[in-house]
Formats: C-alpha cells, structure tokens, sequence
C-alpha cells in the first residue's frame, strides 16, 4: 500500500489523481489532501477519501472548514501549514498539482523530507529547475513526472542511458487556436480560449496551450528533468494529440509513447512506477484511425514560444521571470483587462527589462518572481489608461 499526498486535490489533476485512487483501493491509499480555498469540494473529498489530515492554504477558508469538521480531521492551515504538511512519515509519495509558481516552495520542502514526487506543476521546474534537481538527487528521491509528454518521455527512456539520446520530440496539440486567422487571435474570446480541442484542465494551463506557452514550459521542463540540452528538443505539432512524444536515440531509432488523450493514465502510471496496473480503459482503435499529422509550430503567430525558447538558451533567472510575467498576463486576460495577443506582448517586455542572474540561488529566484510581477502589472496598468 502506498500513502500519497495530494498537493492541489481540487483541481482538475487532483480530481483525477483520486480518481486513480479509488480505481486500486489494495494499491494507493489518500492519506493527505491539500487545496487553496475551495473547502465545498474538499469536505465532498474528505468525506469520501478520509485522510488523515488536510490543508487548506487560505486561512478564512480553513477556520470555516475547521468548525464543519471539529476534530475529525487534522487540518493544517496556511503557507506554513503547507510546508509541515509535507513532513508527516506516513506519506510516502507527494503528487504536485498545485498549478503556478506557488507549488515552488512546498515541493522542495516535500523534496527536503525526502518525499518520493509526483509532478504535475511545471511552473516549479521552469522557475528552478537546476535547484530542485539538485535536492532531489541528494535527498535520493524520484521526481516522476505526471505532465502527459514528459511522463512520454520518461516512459521512451526507461532502460535506456540518457547518453544515447540524440533528439527529443516534444509534441502540442496545437491548443484551441491552431486554425485561427493571424488577424482575427487579437480579438479572440476568452471562451474560445478555454476551449480545448483535446484536453480538459484547468484554466491556467488551457490558456497556455493557446498561446503555446505551455509547450514553452514544457521545452524548459524537460531541459531540467531529463538533464537535456536545448538543442536536443525539437517541438511538434501534432493535432491528434495521440502520440504524447517521442525520443530518438543515437542509431537513429525513434521511440514513441501513445495512449487516449486522458490524464488519468500518466497519473497512473507516476503512483505505480515501475509497474503498470490495468486500468480497464480502451487504447487507440488504427483501423479507425486514418493518419496522424505534424508540422512545424509556427511562432510568428505564437510568439510564446520563442520567448521561452530564448529563455532555454539563456537559463538563470530569466525563465522565472518569463513564467511570473506569463502567470500574470494570463490572470488579466481571463479577468478580461487585456487581450489574447497583449500576453505575449507583455512576457517579451518584462524579460526584455530583466538583468540575468545565471547562477541564482533560491532567494535570487523569488526575487526575480517578485520583480516581474510587479513589471508586468506596470506594464498591464500603462496600457489601460
Ligand atoms: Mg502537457
């Protein structure tokens, strides 16, 4: 039996992760559950799972909590309740859904404890990569990952050394906007936007599939948990969403990873690694299936993709700063004070402002988090008047 941890139970990986759960009751065991402040779909949990402790982030939210549950249930409150969260002996594996640059912190903490991780947050590893690999190796734990391409990649390199690698193609639906018109992505609508072909997530990242930034994310992401160069990932478009990437090895064979577009099946397999548990769920149908497509993103209609290629060549701080300008930008545009195409925009200004640190330690990362922040709100205040 395995005790897991849900960092972000509420969202849409954490619904799918008890989901998981509940399908190998002798197998995995919700022994913790954590959310920011929404408590209505925490207690339906708490009732269902019954773990043995909570936490809830926001401390209004917790108090209201603490008087529905009595002493039933421990609940840890607050950031710091999150960081003593992770340090209870009976979890054995924390899963990261936490969406956003604030998983940051909680997860080297649950690294510190010696926490085996599950991860789905990405924001963390692009802010921070080098840090957090560097703890994990010398907490000797396994960060595997949950993100649907890179759990691809982990699944193609099982077996093999990473000195045969010669090219990792990370692949993108292309998001909601592939087929939009250049002229007509300024006046999109946010609907539109939280509209995804393939996937159903959370608001956050469906966003970042439009702009593409998401597989910008990914690009560094993979950088930090392969321990890749930039030159080693090609990015792919791949509308079917099928084959979830691919990696080619040094004598020129390719080796891909395809499954259902569902992220119950990567979630799966990061709490069962190295074993694979079945599951029930169909695989793909070829006979129905006529052909799968690719080509080349095209980045003068998503420019998020090249700032974060940029940030790939550079690395230090800048990538933290691209992802804190992006968190930003995106937040305005789903509040509707900014359109599609200013995201882009205002990530390219923010970084374009930053003096790179390329040897940053944590606290010079925070600050960098802060700093474009607080640059990308000028920038958002300095349009609208
Ligand atoms: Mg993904």
């Amino acid at each position: 039996m395995k005790n897991i941890a849900i960092f972000g139970s509420t969202g849409s990986i954490g619904k799918n992760t008890l989901s998981v759960i509940k399908r190998f009751p002798d197998k995995f065991r919700a022994v913790a559950l954590s959310a920011n402040s929404d408590i209505k779909t925490l207690s339906l949990q708490i009732e269902q799972f019954k773990p043995l402790f909570v936490c809830v982030r926001d401390e209004k939210a917790a108090f209201k909590l603490k008087k529905v549950l009595g002493r039933k249930t421990k609940i840890y409150s607050g950031q710091k309740g999150l960081l003593e969260f992770s340090q209870d002996k009976r979890i054995d594996q924390c899963v990261f859904a936490i969406s956003g640059s604030a998983g940051l912190v909680p997860l080297l903490t649950a690294i510190k404890n010696k926490k085996d991780i599950a991860l789905a947050n990405k924001e963390a590893l692009v802010m921070a990569g080098p840090i957090i690999m560097r703890m994990a190796d010398k907490s000797k734990i396994k960060i595997i990952p949950v993100d649907s391409e890179q759990s691809a990649i982990w699944q193609c390199l099982q077996g093999e050394g990473r000195a045969r690698l010669k090219i990792v193609y990370l692949t993108a639906s292309g998001g909601p906007l592939l087929y939009e018109k250049k002229s007509s992505l300024k006046r999109v609508s946010i609907l539109r936007v939280l509209n995804h072909p393939r996937w159903k997530m959370g608001k956050k990242i469906t966003v970042d599939s439009a702009t593409l930034m998401n597989k910008g994310l990914e690009f560094l992401e993979a950088m930090f948990l392969f321990n890749i160069n930039h030159r080693m990932i090609k990015v792919l478009i791949h509308p079917e969403a099928l084959i979830h990437s691919m990696v080619e090895f040094m004598d020129g064979v390719i080796l891909a990873q395809l499954s259902r577009t569902d992220m119950r099946i990567p979630i799966q397999y990061a709490l069962s690694y190295p074993e694979r548990l079945a599951n029930g769920f169909a695989g793909i149908d070829f006979y129905k299936l006529k052909s799968l497509n690719f080509s080349k993103p095209d980045i003068s209609m998503f420019p998020c993709l090249s700032l974060a290629y940029q940030a790939a060549r550079e690395l230090g701080t800048l990538p933290a700063v691209m992802n804190a300008a992006n968190e930003v930008a995106v937040e305005e545009f789903l509040n509707a004070r900014i359109g599609f195409t200013a995201i882009p925009k205002i990530v390219e200004k923010v970084m374009l402002r930053h003096s790179n640190n390329l040897n940053p330690v944590l606290v010079d990362i925070l600050d960098a988090d802060t700093w474009a922040r607080q640059e990308a709100g000028r920038f958002i205040r300095k349009r609208s008047t």
